[in-house]
């Protein structure tokens, strides 16, 4: 057991800190308040190496370890969380492409995400009536010679407006439910591809979330990733992974409502009450508490080892937890949690998505407790 960070984990969370406070926390409250996708510091954050961390370096990536990654979108998500939301998705495909994509895809595809060409990368799975029940999926596929036409629609799909790549799962038949699923790549570009309404959304502001629409949308079979009617498989690896991320970023968000809770019943008064001071502690040990989950979530997936249990209940319990200690923030806040005198209110609305979205908490628990009942 050692809790000591390697020398690389100490630079890549050193250098997510630096480029959020220079490019992201300035500007975070009028992004939010505008409904304004930062484009540019998402592009900057690639430039700065910060986007797709995790991918081998043989596959053209930073090869960066997965603690790396958690510990860079807890300050990404620190500063603004729909900076580090737009960042981690853009990571997740880059992963899922380096993982299961052909040479080809992955010398198209990996350079573009991770230099910031392609300002993001998208991950649409859901669809209505297909949430939590991924499986039940209903995009269709038809061939076409060399090429697929795909129907159906998918929906609150973040980043939407600015993917230069989506990763699409599509019902192919090869079989009933979760067996009959092939993931394919689409560009916005590509014949009857649309990309539809924008979500008016709680938090997150600075995010976009859209449906897509695909009507009689041609791609080449060429753009088939992983082997069909294999896509599932692809999906739920690809969101144990995903977790972690959403984790660090639940936890991002409720190491900064702490600081500035702390900050201001500082800057307010000559000393805090013992009410107080037993929030602060309750909050502090319950945010350490959830970075050990995830530390460890992260490390089992460095080392090749079984993590999916691991990663559901580190996502669980972080936005949980998350939740409870922005709730509590603007409790001890009083007015200046409701209002943009500080950040806690924006903190307070970006917190409630991370228990949705890349499975609800009931499925985190779905997943432990299949696999506990296994063991
Ligand atoms: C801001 C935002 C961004 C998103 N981005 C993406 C994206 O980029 N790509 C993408 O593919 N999707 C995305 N999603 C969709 C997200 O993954 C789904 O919202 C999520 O999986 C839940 O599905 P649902 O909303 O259909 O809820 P439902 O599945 O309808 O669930 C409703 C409620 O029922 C509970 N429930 C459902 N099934 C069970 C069960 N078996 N046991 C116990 N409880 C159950 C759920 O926990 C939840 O509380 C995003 C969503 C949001 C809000």
């Amino acid at each position: 057991m050692n809790f000591q960070l390697t020398q690389e984990q100490q630079d890549i969370q050193q250098r997510a800190a630096n480029f959020a406070a220079e490019y992201v926390a300035p500007y975070a409250a009028e992004w939010d308040r505008d409904e304004t996708f930062p484009a540019d510091a998402i592009k900057a954050c690639a430039e700065h190496g910060l986007t797709g961390l995790t991918v081998p370096k043989e596959k053209g990536g930073h090869g960066a370890s997965s603690i790396s990654y958690a510990l860079a979108i807890m300050e990404l998500a620190k500063a603004c969380s729909s900076t580090a939301v737009t960042v981690a998705v853009s990571s997740m495909v880059a992963e899922t492409i380096s993982h299961y994509g052909t040479q080809e895809q992955i010398d198209k595809y990996i350079p573009k995400i991770l230099s910031g060409e392609y300002i993001a990368g998208s991950f649409a799975l859901s669809e209505p009536g297909a949430g939590s029940d991924a499986g039940a999926l209903n995009t269709k596929v038809q061939f076409e010679g060399d090429d697929v036409i795909i129907n159906g629609e998918k929906c609150w799909i973040s980043s939407g407006t600015h993917a230069g790549v989506f990763v699409v799962w599509t019902r192919t038949g090869e079989g009933e439910g979760t067996r009959g699923i092939t993931t394919y790549l689409v560009e916005p570009e590509d014949e009857g591809f649309h990309i539809g309404r924008k979500e008016d959304k709680m938090g997150l502001r600075a995010s976009t979330t859209v449906s897509l629409q695909f009507e009689d949308c041609r791609v080449p079979q060429s753009r088939k990733m992983g082997e069909s009617g294999r896509g599932f498989r692809i999906a739920m690896t690809a969101l144990d992974g995903g977790r972690i991320g959403v984790a660090s970023q639940a936890l991002g968000i409720a190491m900064r409502a702490i600081e500035e809770t702390h900050t201001y019943l500082k800057r307010t008064q000559d000393t805090l009450n013992g009410e107080q001071r037993q929030w602060l502690a309750e909050m502090t040990s319950k945010a350490s508490a959830a970075k050990l989950l995830i530390l460890r979530a992260a490390w089992l997936k460095d080392q090749k080892r079984p993590f999916s249990e691991k990663a559901a209940m580190a996502k669980a319990y972080s936005t949980e937890i998350a939740n409870e200690i922005c709730q509590r923030a603007v409790a001890l806040l009083g007015e200046a949690g409701c209002n943009e005198e500080t950040a806690v209110e924006r903190l307070f609305r970006d917190c409630k998505v991370t228990t949705i979205y890349e499975g609800t908490s009931e499925v985190q628990r779905i997943v432990i407790s299949r696999s506990i009942l296994r063991d």
